[in-house]
């Protein structure tokens, strides 16, 4: 009997541990004489009851088990944790939120059965998704496809399944400053695609504001590729050479041809506009050398990705 791990992270979800609990086991009913399934939650240092609710699950249901953090790490880091420690066949992550609809989890088995190793959900756009969010998300994958070697199709979600040779390639990753779904495109495997509409947040608010998405965006761009530090390069050499032309001519222009267009920049406009210039290119590429050496900064502490205070004390975990 082959077995499912379902990964689920939940920071302040105190209302929606019960329910998306009895759906996943509701899912599972039917499956029973083929499929044995652990839910492994991460209670990413919640400030409600959420430890409490999964504590007493835990202690119903043998099924249950949990990994409690010391304090809140993120989204993504709880499900590297939860995918550290799953023991199934094959895992699948989910929302506490109950926005992943847990009935097409049979299908995502299926297709793993058909042989793919990942298999991603895709979500169908959202009413109420604002104007903003759906811009800066396809802007962010057109930017991203566009310098990265993998494929990564747009909307597709942390709603996914993973066979055991992924996960325990994922689980190689020792970067701290992360993005899951963008670490499992990275490993490539067969993809298949599941298509979905997300169903609205059941109780509470959603936790990633704007500014959160942004940083993840920014982090993905940078630990996946080093283009924006070549393209500060290429920017200086861009404007230094647009800017000497452009200044040679006004120069030779204003000294050796006497222009009328040439002589109407004075020499302390001349210099100005050059002086900006030049600004503009040490700024951009000090910023964006200052993220990539944060980031060797975060990744030579080595410290530890996440710190538990306790977890269900079983063998499998
Ligand atoms: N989450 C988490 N840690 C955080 C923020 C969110 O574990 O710091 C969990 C949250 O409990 C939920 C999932 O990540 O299960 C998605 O979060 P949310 O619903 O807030 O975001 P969105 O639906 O906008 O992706
Ligand atoms: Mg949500």
């Amino acid at each position: 009997m082959k077995s499912i791990s379902i990964v689920i992270p939940a920071y302040n979800e105190e209302r929606n541990i019960r329910p998306v609990y009895e759906k996943v086991a509701e899912v599972f009913l039917p499956l029973k004489g083929s499929y044995t399934y652990e839910i492994i939650f991460i209670n990413d240092g919640s400030k409600d009851e959420t430890g409490e609710e999964i504590e007493a699950l835990a202690k119903e249901d043998a099924n249950v088990k949990y990994i409690d953090f010391s304090r809140n790490f993120g989204k993504e880091i709880a499900t590297t944790a939860g995918l550290h420690r799953c023991s199934g066949n094959a895992c699948l992550m989910l929302d506490a939120d109950l926005q992943h609809p847990a009935e097409l989890i049979p299908d995502f088995i299926r297709k793993w059965e058909e042989g793919f190793e990942v298999v991603i959900g895709i979500r169908k756009k959202n009413q109420s998704d604002s104007q903003i969010k759906i811009l800066g998300s396809k802007l962010f994958y057109k930017i991203l496809n566009g310098i990265i070697e993998t494929e990564v199709v747009p909307n597709s979600t942390d709603f996914r399944l993973l066979d055991r040779a992924v996960i325990d390639e994922f689980n190689r990753f020792t970067e701290t400053e992360r993005m899951t779904r963008g670490l499992i495109d990275w490993l490539g495997f067969r993809r298949a695609y599941i298509h979905f509409k997300a169903n609205d947040r059941l109780h509470g608010t959603a936790s990633y504001s704007f500014w959160k998405l942004v940083k993840l965006a920014l982090n993905s761009f940078i630990s996946l590729s080093l283009v924006p530090l070549k393209l500060a390069g290429y920017l200086g050499i861009f404007i230094t050479i647009s800017s000497g032309i452009a200044g040679f001519y006004i120069m030779v222009g204003k000294y050796f041809f006497r222009w009328h267009f040439a002589s109407t920049f004075s020499d302390a406009e001349n210099l100005a506009i050059f002086i900006v210039f030049l600004v503009g290119i040490i700024l951009t590429s000090i910023g964006l050398i200052s993220l990539y050496v944060a980031n060797i900064h975060k990744e030579i502490l080595h410290r530890p990705m996440y710190v538990v205070r306790k977890h269900t004390d079983s063998s499998g975990i």
